[in-house]
């Protein structure tokens, strides 16, 4: 998932201390998103772990179709003849530059957050 303690501190402090925690487990290529049958904290290793135990795959409703789709697509910040920048949608993550010629290829997730990109569609300004 490639975040940090302190990335997950920061984002759980922006919600109340009595908030319930929603976890979900998808394929977001597919639009599914399978129940979750358990999940735990393990406490064996330097780090925060998750254990969730998925059962049926089912389609995503309307709603979390359209949420995997907004933050699929990556928002242009600028582009030139060479290079290209911009934005996640998810998290909100800083700009990554890449040359024109292969960043669909090479940039297929943010490296922040993890999100999946989908390029379809997004078009870069004449330069
Ligand atoms: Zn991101």
């Amino acid at each position: 998932m490639g975040m940090t303690v302190r990335q997950m501190t920061k984002y759980l402090s922006e919600y109340p201390d009595d908030a319930g925690i929603g976890t979900m487990v998808v394929d977001t290529k597919n639009r599914k998103k399978y129940e979750i049958k358990d999940g735990n904290w393990l406490d064996m290793f330097s780090y925060p772990v998750l254990v969730l135990d998925v059962g049926e795959a089912c389609d995503m409703d309307k709603a979390e179709k359209a949420v995997a789709c907004e933050c699929e697509e990556p928002e242009i910040v600028w582009n030139n003849s060479r290079s290209v920048s911009w934005k996640c949608k998810n998290c909100g993550g800083r700009k990554t530059i890449a040359k024109v010629n292969d960043y669909k290829e090479r940039m297929r997730y943010c490296q922040r957050c993890g999100q999946r990109f989908n390029w379809e569609g997004v078009e870069l300004d004449e330069a």
